[in-house]
């Protein structure tokens, strides 16, 4: 019988029970009941007012302030019909969280009453103090001051919470200087720095109607419920979203029967609750179902804007959550949760499209459009070969370090994968075996004849970390806790320098007379002679790929954060985001000082954690454990019994490792240094091999001590037990 704490947990759990809630309605009313929409705003503004703001949506640029009063009164009145008394500018920090400042519509008058107030200019522009925000430097206490700035493109909403109704305002956060404090800035710019070039490229390939060109993003996120009555006595679940000790069940996922398995009854439950908050929020979210571990489980929306589905994807991991509490669970959007079982990923759909030629990944049917698909295809290919590296930097975090590469994630090795089909027609392209007329090179190439591409191809690669998928490309590794507009940023920004520099080579071949095709062609077969190394299509868990990628293909393996970080501070980085405008230097290196702290902070905390739960919870569990085995041997012998004392031998030598390792880690940390890139060094070289040395101890314990004695829920309980 498990000790009292756990029994207890463990007859709570068995007496919760499902509650579906009642019926929301139909999925019509239903659907972005809750969001200031263009259609909300169409039917409550001026004609004049909601076409000038609709402009400003679809085209860009800045706001009138005339309009900005007439929008603010109007969402005003539409929040407070529905019971808002607050509204906040919500902005997205560096540290992957959202933040949000509540301010009241409360306006007091001279004559002791109060009226509801929001003006244009306080839609328009917030001041939080934000000064405890992580910025890297770019701010000191004594000059804090930061702004946020409406983003008319995503809409306001409403989130309802048992404590009230609150009006959302999606902003971009910057300083008083003007530099990028959150995520957002830099998709924008970085969507904008894409949409220029792809304009460009498009111009270059004839067509005279072009509108705005937009990335678009479907993220898939991944995700874990544990009863909430075992978190409670989790301090690492709680603390670090992640066990930091546990001995591995005598099952575990081996049989693969969770997978796309019935989904529990309490979990649907669960599930049908987050599914109609997030319609209410105008969250397409789409599919559902279980996942490769026990109690891992899938939510993916279909796919949107990037900005606006990078907004929609905080607001998904902020109701997983809030209504995991809800249902007795706790929701872990940690990339590796339970050691030795498949971690959590976020797989980010990503293409490129626009409403004239629709999406520019998309092989299409016709020659002129498979050209297209072709050059910007090659495009990405060109990006992810200079600049996987800082793919990887995009990705990195401390947690997610845990899941790349451990067999079950795609290596830190980033190469593309294509699809035998593409990956055919690419290296026709690279061969060159097409040197003669431009039209004959055409013609054996397939460009004109290039069948239909299967826009579904049967092959999928689980093993690559960046893989064509018909018509998008899914970056596979990033992490499931991760906000995605980092990964965007990096994609649309190397898209736009790979586009700047194919639209550079084309328009010179075209000024000597090269006809369009044979242009097109040569510029990328130069393309795939210099970066077709990153295209592989084989198993890229293989040690035979490990060593390939890097010693012949000449790819990069940052196994960590320790050695992805550094990246952001490399030259060619800087000058990167510099000439695309999307992140200036100062940007950039406080974002690389944010990240390092942010993985320094983490693993720091992980490692007092197992220092305190290895010594005050372990160890007495241990001691009053080895007493009692050590008793009854004693009893044993005084009756004159043969006794076998192999199993006290093996715990108190257990103990005595753990012991030894809980000192030298706790040395460790005193001895962390301060600079900034030996401390991600000491976390990555010291602290994380001591603390798996403290936790290999306590697993062996683990299945040593008495049960009754054991003080944390184990892995069988909390992956098993729903
Ligand atoms: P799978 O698990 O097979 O990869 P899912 O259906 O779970 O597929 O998720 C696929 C995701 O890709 C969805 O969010 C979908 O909307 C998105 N997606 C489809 N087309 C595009 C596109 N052109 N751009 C971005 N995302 C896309
Ligand atoms: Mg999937």
């Amino acid at each position: 019988m498990p000790s009292s704490a756990r029994l207890q947990a463990l007859q709570t759990i068995q007496h919760r029970a499902a509650t579906p809630a009642a019926s929301p309605g139909a999925l019509e009313e239903l659907w972005a009941s809750d969001v200031f929409s263009l259609a909300a705003m169409k039917s409550a503004l001026p004609k004049a007012v909601f076409k000038s703001l609709q402009r400003t949506i679809t085209r860009g640029g800045k706001l009138d302030t005339s309009v900005a009063d007439v929008v603010a009164q109007a969402m005003k009145d539409w929040a407070t019909s529905r019971g808002a008394l607050y509204y906040a500018h919500v902005f997205y920090p560096l540290t992957n969280l959202t933040a949000e400042k509540h301010d009241g519509f409360i306006a007091p008058q001279s004559d002791g009453s109060v009226i509801s107030e929001f003006t244009g200019k306080l839609l328009v522009q917030g001041e939080p103090d934000g000064s405890s925000f992580p910025n890297g430097g770019i701010r000191s206490t004594f000059e804090a001051r930061g702004y946020t700035a409406w983003d008319v493109t995503s809409p306001a909403y409403l989130m309802q919470t048992p404590n009230g109704t609150t009006l959302c305002i999606p902003t971009v956060f910057v300083s008083w200087t003007g530099e990028a404090l959150d995520k957002k800035t830099p998709l924008l710019r970085s969507n904008a720095a894409m949409d220029r070039q792809a304009q460009r490229l498009l111009a270059l390939l004839g067509e005279t109607e072009i509108a705005p060109v937009n990335s678009s993003c479907g993220a898939e996120q991944e995700y874990f419920l544990v009863d909430a009555a075992f978190t409670a006595l989790r301090p690492d679940l709680q603390l670090a979203g992640r066990t930091l000790f546990g001995a591995p069940p005598a099952k575990g996922q081996q049989f693969d029967d969770h997978y796309f398995g019935a989904i529990p009854e309490r979990v649907q439950v669960f599930m049908q609750d987050v599914e109609h908050q997030l319609y209410r929020l105008g969250i397409p979210a789409k599919t559902r179902h279980n996942e490769v571990a026990p109690g891992q489980f899938e939510i993916a929306p279909f796919h949107e804007a990037a900005n606006v589905a990078t907004d929609h994807q905080q607001l998904i991991m902020t109701v997983l959550k809030a209504t995991a509490k809800k249902h007795g669970f706790t929701c872990l959007l940690h990339e590796k949760p339970f050691a030795g079982v498949n971690g959590s990923g976020k797989h980010v759909n990503w293409s490129i499209g626009n409403s004239t030629q629709g999406n520019l990944l998309d092989p299409g049917s016709t020659p002129h459009e498979n050209l297209q698909f072709l050059l910007f295809c090659g495009a990405v290919i060109r990006g992810v070969h200079q600049y996987g590296p800082l793919m990887r930097a995009a990705i990195a975090t401390a947690s997610n370090d845990h899941r790349l590469g451990a067999n079950e994630a795609p290596p830190a090795i980033i190469s593309v994968y294509l699809g035998s089909q593409l990956e055919d027609v690419f290296s026709q392209i690279r061969s060159g075996s097409l040197q003669g007329s431009a039209k004959a090179a055409l013609m054996s190439l397939g460009v004109d004849t290039l069948p239909d591409l299967n826009k579904d191809p049967g092959d999928r690669n689980r093993t690559s970390p960046f893989a064509f998928t018909g018509n998008r490309f899914e970056f596979r590794a990033v992490g499931s806790g991760q906000s995605v507009a980092g990964p965007l940023v990096v994609l649309n920004t190397i898209l736009a320098d790979s586009m700047q520099w194919i639209a550079d080579q084309l328009e010179q071949r075209l000024q000597s007379g090269m006809p369009l095709e044979e242009a097109a062609f040569a510029v990328l077969q130069r393309t795939m002679e210099d970066h077709g190394a990153v295209v592989f299509g084989g198993d890229g868990y293989s040690a035979e790929w490990h060593q390939m990628a890097v010693e012949q293909r000449g790819l990069e393996n940052l196994r960590t954060s320790a050695d992805a970080l550094p990246v952001l501070q490399r030259p060619e980085i800087r000058a990167l985001f510099e000439r695309t405008g999307v992140l200036s230097a100062v940007e950039l290196e406080s974002r690389f000082e944010v990240y390092a702290e942010q993985y320094n902070l983490a693993i720091d905390v992980e490692a007092k954690l197992v220092l305190r739960m290895a010594r005050t919870q372990i160890y007495p569990a241990v001691m009053a454990s080895l007493e009692q085995l050590a008793g009854s041997i004693g009893a044993q012998e005084s009756l004159g019994l043969v006794v076998d004392r192999s199993m006290l031998d093996q715990m108190a030598a257990v103990t005595q490792q753990l012991l030894s390792a809980c000192e030298r880690l706790q040395d460790a940390l005193v001895a962390t240094p301060a600079d900034a890139h030996h401390h991600l060094r000491h976390c990555a070289d010291v602290l994380l091999p001591l603390m798996s040395e403290v936790r290999g101890a306590v697993d062996a314990l683990e299945v040593l001590v008495d049960d009754e004695q054991w003080p944390l829920p184990t892995y069988q309980e909390m992956l098993f037990q729903r």
